[in-house]
């Protein structure tokens, strides 16, 4: 049997294991029972996006891409309820722009789009084993990465799309712990590459969209080497990656952060601690009150009828259910499902100097 652990999983139990105990698959698997789809504009974005950096179509026109990429914005937005309207032409507008800033910037190739990855959690303790639960079962962590990218160095880069109503400090971006997990991840899964690190793509939805927004600087030689293929495994032949650079304007901003071999191994080993934690027989559950995450928690009324000594069962059998097992999502373009088990032999060049893979 297996335990799968997604990232969302993860930062659900670090903001309150009261919360995650009543809606992780892991645990009791409640939601609420309210069929309504929820207005997210970021999925909707992301899903353009995904057809805007299909790797197939990435030597096409992009005159011929764009209408693709907002149709594939407008079968989300169809799904909204009435009364999104201004949402939906916010995140076209919105697309519209990012669409003529971005050419200038995307010094990369995709490689892919919307991919899955599944690997087994090493044991903190002992890498060279694989975690079980308190039950027995393997745990494993799994997660989609929206897009992976190789830059002129031939150096490969997770990229991830951020739709936010203010800028990233550059700190919470360095100390993003999901993105140098990823990374790890996606190297266990694709043995034999390396991940250089993490491109955050930030799109402000609160911006002036119709201000003149300055054009992006003029590409420096080194990064308009054209890229020219999109093969899975070569080599970077550059020596250093820069740290952090980053790009933009008001309305768009791209940084890339690099991820050191020490940053995913301490990934690696919070992970396992982490999954060890949730898994635990003897696992704590207390609610962690604090109104940014409790005024958009979906617990919220059981969590005031525990804390009050309200029948708390009462309300979860009337506005809850049991969470449906996750569907499979459909493939998107370019996008590949790719499970520990359909691993492609790697090829054996010089990866960096490890001990536990
Ligand atoms: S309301 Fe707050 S404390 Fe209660 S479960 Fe939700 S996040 Fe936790």
């Amino acid at each position: 049997m297996v335990s799968v652990i997604t990232a969302s999983d993860r930062q659900a139990f670090k903001r309150c294991r009261r919360a995650w105990d009543l809606g992780s698959p892991l645990r009791q698997g409640w939601e609420r029972a309210d069929d309504r789809v929820p207005v997210d504009l970021g999925a909707a974005v992301r899903a353009a996006l995904a057809v805007w950096y299909f790797p197939g179509m990435w030597e096409w026109d992009r005159a011929i891409v764009r209408p693709l990429a907002f149709e594939a914005y407008r079968r989300v937005a169809a799904g909204w309820p009435a009364g999104a309207d201004e949402v939906a032409a916010l995140g076209e507008r919105l697309l519209g722009r990012y669409v003529e800033w971005a050419p200038a910037v995307d010094r990369f190739t995709p490689v892919r789009v919307e991919t899955d990855f599944q690997v087994a959690i090493p044991d903190p303790a002992d890498p060279v084993r694989d975690l079980a639960g308190a039950d027995g079962s393997a745990l494993h962590f799994a997660g989609r990465i929206e897009l992976l990218v190789v830059d002129a160095f031939d150096a490969y880069w997770l990229a991830t799309h951020r739709l936010q109503d203010r800028w990233a400090d550059l700190d919470e971006l360095v100390l993003d712990e999901g993105g140098a997990t990823a990374c790890w991840a996606w190297e266990r899964s694709f043995l034999g590459m390396d991940i250089a690190g993490v491109i955050y793509n930030e799109l402000r939805t609160d911006a002036d969209l119709d201000r003149e927004l300055p054009t992006a600087a003029t590409p420096g030689p080194e990064s308009v080497v054209p890229v020219g293929h999109r093969r899975m495994y070569v080599r970077s032949d550059r020596s250093t990656v820069p740290e952090i650079t980053r790009e933009g304007n008001e309305v768009f901003r791209r940084t890339w952060v690099s991820r050191s071999l020490v940053e995913l191994e301490r990934a690696r080993r919070h992970l396992g601690a982490e999954a060890r934690d949730m898994t635990s027989a003897d696992l704590a559950i207390y609610p962690a009150p604090a109104w940014d995450i409790c005024s958009v928690c979906e617990f919220r009324p059981p969590c005031i009828a525990l804390n009050t000594g309200v029948d708390a069962e009462a309300v979860l059998a009337k506005s809850y259910r049991p969470r449906p097992p996750v569907p499979e999502q459909e493939g998107r373009l370019g996008g590949v499902t790719w499970s520990i088990g359909r691993g492609a032999a790697p090829p054996t060049f010089g990866r960096r100097p490890t001990t536990d893979r």
